[in-house]
């Protein structure tokens, strides 16, 4: 049945894949953003389809909708973005929450938050299950987006508890893939922009830093598998667990890429995370997803991108 469906932070980077799916699924969009960091380029090819609209609208604002469900993405993600006005950051978080809620509360309508894997801190469990409740700076340069996102899940579940809204939380693991913003700063889009262009690859800290990396297809499965899974009221972690080193990242897309760029370091980050790893039984289990896309297939696509994105002129 086609429904009316309202993505927050629709022209961001996993906000484009979503609408994009939905609307080949059959359904109505409603994209809501304030171009933050999302950009018209990533919804373009939606535009023409009368089932698609754009609303640009800060979600820190009351918005009055109506819509049968919605996913929740609005925020900026990557921490030189979230860092630089961190108090927006944390109202998009909370205020955004709040809004979105209300609205779902009102409608009797199902909320999807995409919130993160920086919930759980700089983790001192390994892998990363939904019950381990993190190890967090709440007054670090990082604690804008993570003590924000942790007030969001605590809104959700409370408006859950207290008022009955049916909720749904993903704790997303670092996404990658088309459409991450040139300029994005985040890990996988820096290598490969810095590799094409033949600029020195930037590796903060010594690189035994890890991370886990999921391509966005992969993802954007795990998001609507899990707002259309009934009764699944407890936060679920989504992100693909094979887990790699930061230095080994950087060599793989080097020999990818067949660059002659060099390593360089500098210093790491206040509150980077040393580790993180999903685990992701939770998922397999009562929304029946794991990720299929192997890594060097979603890197090859990844860096196909950006090198149309890059040469296109
Ligand atoms: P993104 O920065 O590409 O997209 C976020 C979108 O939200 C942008 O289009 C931006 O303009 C919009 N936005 C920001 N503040 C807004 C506001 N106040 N009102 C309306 N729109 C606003 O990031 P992304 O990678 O697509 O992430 C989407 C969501 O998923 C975020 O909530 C992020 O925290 C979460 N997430 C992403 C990852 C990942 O690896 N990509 C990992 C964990 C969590
Ligand atoms: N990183 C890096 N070089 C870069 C960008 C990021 O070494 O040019 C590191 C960063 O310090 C972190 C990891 O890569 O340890 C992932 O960073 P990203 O910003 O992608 O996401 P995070 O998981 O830290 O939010």
């Amino acid at each position: 049945m086609k429904q009316r469906i309202l993505v927050t932070g629709g022209a961001g980077f996993l906000g484009s894949h979503l609408c994009k799916r939905l609307l080949n699924e059959g359904n109505e969009v409603l994209c809501l953003d304030n171009f933050y960091t999302g950009n018209k380029e990533n919804i373009i090819e939606l535009m023409s389809n009368p089932y698609f609209e754009v609303i640009r609208h800060d979600i820190t604002f009351p918005v009055y909708l109506e819509v049968d469900q919605i996913y929740n993405l609005a925020c900026p993600a990557s921490p030189i973005y979230y860092q630089r006005h961190p108090i927006q950051t944390n109202k998009t978080s909370i205020s955004g929450a709040i809004n979105v809620l209300g609205l779902a509360k009102r409608l009797k309508i199902r909320v999807l938050q995409a919130s993160t894997s920086e919930i759980y801190g700089d983790p001192t469990v390994h892998p990363q299950t939904e019950d381990y409740w993190g190890n967090v700076n709440c007054t670090g340069i990082r604690s804008c987006y993570d003590e924000g996102k942790r007030c969001a899940e605590t809104l959700f579940f409370d408006y859950h508890r207290e008022v009955g809204v049916d909720i749904r939380v993903a704790r997303i693991f670092n996404t990658y893939g088309p459409n991450m913003a040139i300029n994005d700063g985040r890990v996988v889009s820096n290598f490969i922009v810095q590799t094409l262009s033949g600029k020195d690859i930037t590796i903060y800290g010594d690189g035994s830093q890890t991370r886990s990396l999921c391509y966005v297809d992969d993802l954007i499965d795990g998001l609507i598998k899990l707002m259309n899974t009934e009764s699944v009221h407890q936060p679920i972690n989504l992100g693909n667990p094979q887990e790699r080193s930061i230095k080994q990242l950087a060599e793989e897309i080097i020999e990818l890429t067949k660059s002659q760029s060099t390593i360089i370091y500098k210093e790491l980050p206040e509150d980077d995370p040393m580790q993180r790893c999903p685990n992701i039984d939770r998922a397999k289990q009562l929304i029946n997803w794991k990720p299929e896309i192997d890594f060097i297939d979603g890197i090859e696509k990844t860096i196909q991108y950006f090198k149309n994105k890059l040469f296109e002129n």
